[in-house]
């Protein structure tokens, strides 16, 4: 049976790849999305199990000690992380895998599974990215110019990714998506 394939999606906050996600989810199917732990709290409408698994910070370090996790890093001051076997047993299953995750998570995925498809999702430009950010009023004034310095950062690790999608229309952004991740079936 065919092993599924490992498609990384990063790329600043405020890009518009949670939407991406969700599209390319309802759109490929046999994609599944892995759910990350995650130790911040859950915002208003998160579920846990859904969105992410919320865990205590003793939890998470407790997973990191005992290697369970294919990758992790820390975040806007909270830890993240892929736990490998979710992974494993999808991939194994021969369905595909989204993993939604930072630049710091995706090139230690990189590194340990060569095989895996890393997309980085580009906003037009920084502006942009700003007034999308403002404009979803979701951040304080100081977390907002956090996750701009963040995204600078985060922009410059943009070229160790196999593709670079830009975001600039969200249709033609997911139908790309889309085929790129089809493109991998054939
Ligand atoms: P948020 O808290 O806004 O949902 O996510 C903040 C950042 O953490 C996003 O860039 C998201 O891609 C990243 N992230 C979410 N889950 C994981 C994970 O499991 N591992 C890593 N390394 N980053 C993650």
């Amino acid at each position: 049976m065919r092993r599924g394939k490992l498609f990384i999606l990063s790329g600043p906050s405020g890009v518009g790849k949670g939407t991406l996600r969700e599209r390319a989810l309802k759109d490929v199917e046999g994609l599944i999305y892995s759910i990350s732990c995650t130790t911040r709290s859950p915002r208003p409408g998160e579920r846990d199990g859904i969105e992410y698994r919320f865990v205590s910070e003793a939890d998470f370090k407790r997973r990191v000690q005992e290697g369970l996790f294919l990758e992790h890093a820390r975040v806007h001051d909270a830890y993240y992380g892929t736990l490998r076997a979710d992974v494993e047993r999808e991939l194994d299953a021969g369905n595909d895998v989204l993993l939604e995750i930072d630049v710091q998570g995706a090139k230690q995925v990189r590194s340990r599974l060569p095989d895996a498809i890393s997309i980085f999702v580009a906003p037009p430009s920084l502006e942009e990215l700003e007034r999308r950010l403002r404009n979803r009023q979701t951040e304080s004034d100081d977390e907002l110019r956090h996750r701009l310095a963040n995204a600078a950062l985060e922009m410059e690790q943009k070229g160790a990714y196999d593709r670079i999608l830009v975001n600039d229309d969200l249709d033609d952004a997911s139908a790309e998506l889309r085929r790129l991740i089809l493109s991998y079936r054939e």
